[in-house]
């Protein structure tokens, strides 16, 4: 058999293994987008002012957009160096909605601690929408700890008939003291007790893909100190507001949280404990 043969299944199988390492697409409100830019591109690409994490392989050039949850469904733009634009499009999706009634207490805030949650949302703001000019070591991600996903991203809160900020990230229920590791490498932007996420690490791989880890039991590392891939950061706890130890996982790129699902959606299934 000629050995051209084999040359078309060669590529399908290297463009296959190119693909698997890049985040699921889904052009919806908290999913991740990604287009395609023109080779020669030079220079920052930025979505509504943010810088976006632009991969480059031998073959092509990708921004991964995250798409906040707070979108509106329609025509949305890249800026490219020199006033360039790039158009997408952004559907709709309806996340599902959680009604709960909870004493009047563990919904709000007592009075003494609103200054502190109001200090501590803004250095997580701020840790959020860190852009280092560093790539991520890689787009495959490793959930940092198996278990069931108890509550998706999206999900709509109504606590006691009032809305409430939405699901920013994952919970995966494991058990206390199950150990929490690194995803992928990166630089610790927080660690420290918060008021709502408990004792809660940041971590920042560059490039502005940034992981959140809340509710830990027990943190394994400290704020400026580089972590690799694999490596403990910390154990699933219940500190903050949570119900039952779970993991709190969040992650955002340009700024912004998205659904973890567009890295780790066959991590879950690979890794999640039955029941
Ligand atoms: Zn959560």
């Amino acid at each position: 058999m000629s050995r051209w043969f084999f040359l078309p299944v060669l590529f399908l199988v290297l463009a296959g293994n190119m693909a698997a390492a890049m985040p699921r697409e889904e052009a919806v409100p908290g999913g991740v987008v990604l287009v395609s830019l023109p080779d020669d591109l030079q220079g920052p690409v930025l979505y509504e002012g943010k810088h976006v994490l632009v991969w480059r392989d031998r073959a092509r050039a990708v921004a991964l957009v995250g798409v906040p949850l707070a979108a509106a469904p329609g025509v949305h733009q890249l800026e490219l160096a020199g006033g360039a634009r790039l158009p997408f499009l952004i559907h709709h999706k309806r996340y599902p909605q959680q009604r709960l009634q909870l004493p009047p207490r563990m919904v709000n805030p007592p009075q003494d601690q609103l200054a502190r949650i109001a200090a501590e949302s803004t250095r997580l703001a701020g840790a959020r929408e860190s852009y280092r000019l560093h790539a991520p070591e890689s787009l495959t991600l490793k959930l940092p700890v198996c278990g069931r996903l108890s509550t998706p991203f999206g999900l709509r809160r109504v606590l006691n008939g009032e809305p409430r900020q939405s699901h920013m990230g994952w919970d995966v229920a494991a058990p206390a003291g199950t150990v929490v590791h690194a995803p992928l490498s990166g630089l610790v932007l927080l660690a420290e007790p918060m008021y709502f996420s408990g004792n809660t690490v940041v971590l920042d791989h560059g490039s502005g893909l940034i992981t959140l880890y809340g509710h830990l039991d027990s943190m394994a590392v400290h704020p400026s100190e580089q972590v690799a891939a694999g490596s403990p950061i910390g154990r699933v706890g219940r500190t903050g507001r949570a119900t039952g130890p779970h993991l709190h996982f969040a992650l955002a790129l340009n700024g912004t949280w998205v659904n973890p699902d567009a890295f780790l959606a066959g991590e879950l299934r690979r890794c999640a404990v039955p029941g």
